[in-house]
């Protein structure tokens, strides 16, 4: 049985116009083992065709090709990947190693894309190195090493897998004179090993140190001589054996044992990082702009979600600072119970929706019975001894509100409050600023710090006990009700969120006596204020809660304190915000997802011939995409980790200057932002590596290996 055999080969490549053109024309050969065969011909005469189609590269031809007496037309994938991988060596006359890879590395891919061990490995392949007189180079990268150490190392890998059959295309075609002898020597060499060496080759004085020459023209073997001269064992330098010499047999017998013609495994994902780190190395200042790139995104990303949450942890954390465990606040929100916005519910903080006594009583009702559902011991009770609803008011007194305060020294000085409040029950002595002082009762009232700061006032003891005089034109009833009347400072207040607001505090009580006063001195009917505010007393933490929510779910008319209401307002205005930042962040990470697909892209018709030589060494399409989704996956966790890098830096230097600058800083980076950002970055990566991957998969190794 011959070891390889040709029967009636035709070749067509299709051209452009639907035309045919036969590169290979009825070829009818047979190859024996041990045999080195020189193919020649005129350039364009389909030597390299041949040799592809040999290959198991090209299985685009009609005719039969038979190796050990098989079909080669009728093997399965599989079976077409193993005869590659492991019965076939090509090697090429521009030596196609890989340039990011060592010495070392490159004779050991074949084994590396069967998943061989380490070891193994590097045994076999510096066996293999050494006899051919690379010792010295193992680490070196190709381009360290002379052309006719290149096809030395190129020889080596085509051996690693001791295939039957080395396939040279114009192995010396690139190397000088001497070079080529060493060469030839070493081809020679495995051929009275017992391989079959096919070589094409130009030089008619190559082909004449070959066993047989077979010559080719126009795709017709026109002349197939066997050279009775031929000398098999012997060296063609010095006639004699070469120190350069493959001895196989008895040096090679422990890995010849494991020899099979199937592999074990297929590139592990190990390996596959390895390579991609290997070739994203190689260019690392590409790779480091991109991830820069990337990491830029996921850094705005990042940051904008500190600063959002930051924000608002802030403001619900001052407002928190201010509520009661034991308190319920209500107020009338903006919306009807059916959700409805209210006409002119804007203008609610300077003319103050106000409570009737039957709305009271129908909140209460309902609140009590959904206590009672929640099977809830806690009641309100709106009259009598043990009565735990209170009630309140506040108005913004845009202008013609003014404050008197006289420190004696100093001239009066005069501006519009701009917050009216009347003191919470629940107010506590906590909040005072001043040492002295106290929650302000009739004829009293309490400032916030940010008033004594407008009086140029220092020392808040100072004002505690003071008179001022008051003059605020107050909304009641849709109506401007005048208060004049002079006052004394019971005590300076830290009044939360509105430390930067003018504020004043007063007894609703009193607050109700001053106007029914002012409206009596106007002949205005003395109706008093109705209470803009509800305040429930409740037993505790559980209460609270349980009536805020039932509010916040059932009761769209009703709303909580005015701090809740700014929280809540904040937060609507955040998420919206974070709506716009969302698409924003969203658009720069699809820009990102754009600038990795081009650069993968771009790699991967850099590296044509690479993938076309991987291809012919063995490597299925599917290692192919390995190899390149896990370079997609290296620059993901490459720009997420810079960009989680950059990030905290840059969180960290502003959220310093805002301190420094505010107070305070708004900035809250939580740890699972950053874990959030690295999946991103992965999965956008990822997905931009999927069309590349997919391409190099695809490309035929014949066009691949033909392209420079
Ligand atoms: P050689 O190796 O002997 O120089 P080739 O086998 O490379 O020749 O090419 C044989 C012929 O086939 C040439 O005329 C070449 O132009 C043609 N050929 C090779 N590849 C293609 C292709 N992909 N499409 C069309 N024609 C091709
Ligand atoms: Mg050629």
């Amino acid at each position: 049985m011959k070891a390889l055999e040709l029967e009636n080969v035709n070749k067509f490549y299709k051209l452009a116009n639907k035309q045919k053109f036969k590169a290979l024309d009825n070829i009818n050969v047979s190859f024996d083992k041990g045999e080195l065969v020189s193919i020649v011909g005129e350039s364009g005469s389909g030597k390299s065709t041949l040799m592809n189609i040999i290959g198991g590269l090209d299985s685009d031809y009609s005719g039969k090709i038979k190796i050990d007496g098989k079909d080669l037309k009728k093997f399965k994938q599989k079976q077409l990947d193993d005869y590659r991988k492991m019965k076939i060596g090509f090697v090429f006359q521009s030596f196609n190693l890989i340039p990011h890879l060592s010495i070392l590395d490159n004779v050991t891919i074949p084994l590396t894309l069967s998943n061989e061990k380490e070891s193994v490995k590097t045994q076999k392949a510096t066996i293999l190195l050494e006899k051919l007189g690379l010792k010295e180079h193992l680490k070196k990268k190709p381009n360290q090493l002379s052309g006719g150490q290149k096809q030395r190392v190129a020889i080596a890998r085509a051996l690693i897998n001791d295939p039957d059959i080395i396939l040279a295309d114009e192995p010396t075609g690139a190397l000088d004179s001497s070079t080529t002898l060493q060469i030839l020597d070493i081809l020679k060499e495995i051929a009275d090993d017992g391989k079959l060496v096919i070589m094409v080759t130009h030089s008619e004085k190559v082909a004449k140190i070959s066993s047989r020459i077979i010559e080719i023209s126009d795709g017709k073997i026109i002349r197939d001589e066997k050279n009775e001269n031929y000398a098999k064992g012997s060296t063609l330098i010095n006639g004699d054996k070469n120190p350069i010499v493959i001895e196989s047999e008895k040096s090679n017998k422990k890995i010849k044992k494991e020899k099979t013609n199937s592999t074990k495994g297929h590139l592990s994902f190990l390996s596959s990082l390895k390579l991609a780190f290997h070739s994203m190395w190689a260019s690392k200042t590409k790779n480091f702009l991109m991830a820069l790139g990337v990491s830029i995104s996921l850094i705005s990303m990042i940051l904008m979600l500190s600063f959002g949450s930051g924000l608002t942890g802030y403001i619900s954390s001052q407002a928190q600072a201010y509520s009661s465990p034991t308190n319920v606040t209500i107020s009338k929100s903006n919306y009807d119970r059916d959700g409805n916005k209210l006409d002119g519910a804007d203008m609610s903080m300077m003319s103050p929706k106000t409570f009737s006594n039957d709305e009271i009583e129908e909140i209460s009702n309902d609140i009590n019975a959904f206590l009672k559902g929640k099977s809830s011991d806690f009641v309100i009770k709106t009259s009598g001894e043990d009565k735990n609803l209170s009630y309140g008011y506040s108005a913004m007194t845009m202008s013609i509100a003014s404050i008197t305060y006289d420190n004696g020294s100093e001239n009066g000085k005069t501006d519009q409050i701009i917050y009216s409040y009347t003191t919470p029950p629940y107010y506590t002595e906590k909040k005072i600023l001043s040492k002295n002082g106290h929650i302000s009762k009739e004829k009293e009232i309490m400032l916030s710090s940010a008033c004594l700061e407008f009086f140029g006032v220092k020392d808040y003891d100072d004002v505690v006990g003071k008179e001022v005089s008051l003059s605020i034109n107050f909304p009641v009833n849709n109506t401007s009700i005048n208060i004049t009347k002079n006052v004394k400072v019971s005590a300076v207040v830290d009044v939360s969120i509105f430390s930067q607001m003018l504020v004043m505090y007063v007894d609703y009580d009193y607050l109700n006596s001053c106007v029914i006063e002012a409206q009596e001195s106007s002949n205005l009917d003395a109706t008093g204020i109705s209470p803009s505010l509800l305040f429930i007393e409740t037993d505790g933490q559980k209460t609270t809660d349980l009536i805020n929510s039932y509010i916040k779910s059932s009761r769209k008319d009703l709303s909580g304190s005015v701090e809740e209401q700014l929280v809540e307002m904040f937060n609507e205005m955040m998420s919206t915000f974070s709506i716009a930042l969302a698409v924003i962040a969203g658009i720069s990470l699809i820009v990102a997802l754009i600038m990795i697909l081009v650069v993968l892209y771009m790699s991967v018709s850099e590296r044509t011939r690479e993938i076309g030589v991987l291809k012919s060494i063995g490597a299925r399409g599917k290692d192919i995409k390995l190899i390149f989704s896990t370079e997609s996956l290296l620059i993901g966790i490459f720009s997420g980790i810079t960009g989680i890098i950059f990030s905290a830096v840059i969180g960290g230097i502003l959220s310093a200057i805002l301190k420094s600058i505010l107070g305070f800083a708004p900035i809250a980076m939580m740890w699972y932002y950053f874990v959030f950002a690295l999946i991103i970055s992965v999965v956008i990566s990822v997905l931009a590596g999927l069309y590349p991957a997919s391409k190099a998969s695809k490309l035929d190794p014949v066009d691949a290996l033909r392209h420079d």
